[in-house]
């Protein structure tokens, strides 16, 4: 099956359960100063779950774009690096407001992916909350016995809180989750390690693919749990996951969702796929990227200098570095990307054909002026390497480094490539100290707006991990030590 029959078919599935399909919502929030990306197929239903307004169907189907590179999920360092996690992904879901509940929920669950999408059932697992005594919340009895019908309870685990346990907030509605994870690996090797010991263990082959959240508490203010008056239920699964299953491929990159656009990638840059693994990585986070973008300025969202705009502006010009010191391209190039990603997605979404035109140009402006930074550093960076090379030192200093990172958005990563073209070292620790010294001199989001990126390089001892959205300054990065 394709991936547009994949999303069909889904929807199909649930609209003969009685669901109504209705839209996505737009990836790029307006009017929550809480989130500025939708992040998961439930946002739009938040007021109905509080019961803030009525459902206008109580049961529905969609698939959901989704952005998860800020706030609570935020997924930006494994894209490209492992091969299914994305910033950009589509969240299938059903809903049920008041409606059916686990009975229901499960059985169509397995229904739709056994027999109507013929996912072998031995290589799937489910997961059940395993109770919190702390919360006084028991084991979720009722989706056990339910699974039980399906699978073997040897392929029934028990999830704790993070995983199981789904809360809104604070306080309000929340209640026990049950995953599906499916073991894709070969038969030999699944004989090797049990599936069940590697379910949420971050293992490439061993993968979550659906959420079936079961809303039955409120959490009020002083902590206490007491029932819903009415129960929900509220599923995600991952299209491009499903799509990876369903096509019998390892990577979601495999997938006639990526197909085409690293085939332009290798079309464009002279290079090819599944033969380096840094051209590969390179490939996956561009082939992702360009579909944050696309989606965002199809949202009206275009690259800026604040808030949601800065955020997509860094995604874009991280795609153009990984294509800079990767793949070689030393002109715009994304903006290339974007015919061949309309022809795959354009059909469920045609905001992004309509603002084609759009997206292409503003793309390709962005990427021209990033371009122009990037060669002013660089001969910046040249004209101080003679100079050292003249005086006998092999090095670029630390300082030097900074400079280039701090004011021309130069990641240390291309610095040092471009130094041993030059065959000279970077000096990484005096980098670390300046990083240091400027994150505790400035806290200030015009200081910190002039660091535009990520490292690539997993060593690093401190390392961007997303954008934080919550803050004033929201530009501000969060480091954590690895
Ligand atoms: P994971 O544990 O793999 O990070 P999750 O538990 O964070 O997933 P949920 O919040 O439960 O994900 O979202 C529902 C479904 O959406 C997941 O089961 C998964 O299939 C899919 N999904 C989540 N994050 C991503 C992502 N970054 N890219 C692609 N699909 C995703
Ligand atoms: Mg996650
Ligand atoms: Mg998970
Ligand atoms: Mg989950």
């Amino acid at each position: 099956m394709n991936s547009k029959e994949i999303r069909q078919t889904f929807l199909d599935f649930f609209a003969s359960k009685g669901h109504e399909i209705v839209p996505s919502a737009p990836m790029v929030v307006k009017n929550d100063p809480t989130l500025m990306f939708t992040n998961a197929g439930m946002n739009q239903f938040k007021d109905i779950f509080l019961g803030n307004s009525a459902a206008k169907s109580s049961r529905v189907t969609d698939t959901q774009k989704c952005l998860r590179v800020s706030g609570k999920h935020n997924d930006l360092e494994e894209v490209g690096h492992d091969t299914y996690h994305h910033t950009m992904f589509e969240m299938l879901g059903n809903w049920s407001f008041g409606d059916y509940f686990k009975e229901d929920a499960i059985n169509w669950a397995w229904e739709l992916l056994v027999e109507k999408l013929g996912v072998s059932e031995d290589r799937l697992y489910v997961t059940v909350f395993e109770g919190a005594k702390e919360d006084q919340v028991p084991f979720d009895q009722g989706a056990y016995d339910i699974w039980k019908k399906h699978l073997p309870v040897s392929r029934i685990i028990n999830g704790n809180k993070k995983d199981n346990f789904w809360e809104m907030g604070e306080t309000g509605p929340c209640g026990p989750c049950s995953e599906v994870h499916i073991d894709i690996r070969s038969d030999e090797d699944r004989q090797a390690v049990d599936g069940l010991t590697l379910v949420n263990q971050d293992h490439p082959q061993v993968i979550e693919i659906w959420n079936l959240v079961f809303m039955q508490f409120n959490r009020k203010a002083d902590g206490s749990l007491e029932p819903l008056p009415k129960t929900h239920v509220d599923t995600g699964m991952g299209f491009e996951r499903l799509c990876m299953v369903l096509q019998g491929k390892q990577s979601n990159y495999d997938t006639d969702l990526f197909t085409p656009l690293i085939g332009k990638l290798e079309q464009l840059s002279g290079k090819k796929y599944n033969e380096d693994l840094k051209v590969d990585i390179a490939m996956r986070v561009i082939s992702d990227h360009i579909r944050t973008v696309t989606f965002a300025i199809a949202d009206a969202q275009l690259p800026s200098n604040n808030k949601a705009g800065y955020v997509i502006r860094r995604i874009l010009r991280r795609a153009v570095r990984y294509g800079y010191t990767f793949l070689g391209f030393r002109r715009a190039f994304m903006f290339e990307l974007v015919d061949v990603l309309t022809e795959v997605m354009g059909e469920a979404f045609p905001e992004i054909v309509l603002q084609k035109e759009l997206i292409v140009k503003v793309t390709k402006e962005e990427e021209d002026s990033f371009l122009r930074t990037l060669d002013t550093g660089i001969r910046l960076l040249e004209r101080i390497m003679v100079e050292s090379e003249k005086s006998g030192n092999k090095k670029v200093e630390g300082t030097v480094a900074f400079e280039l990172y701090d004011t021309y958005g130069f990641p240390l990563d291309l610095t040092e490539l471009i130094a041993r073209e030059h065959n000279m070292e970077v000096d990484i620790e005096g980098f670390n100290q300046a990083m240091e010294v400027q994150k505790s001199r400035s806290r200030n989001a015009a200081a910190q707006e002039l660091s535009d990126w990520t490292f690539v390089r997993d060593e690093m001892d401190s390392k961007f991990v997303g954008y934080d959205t919550t803050s004033t300054t929201l530009n501000i990065l969060r480091y954590r030590q690895v």
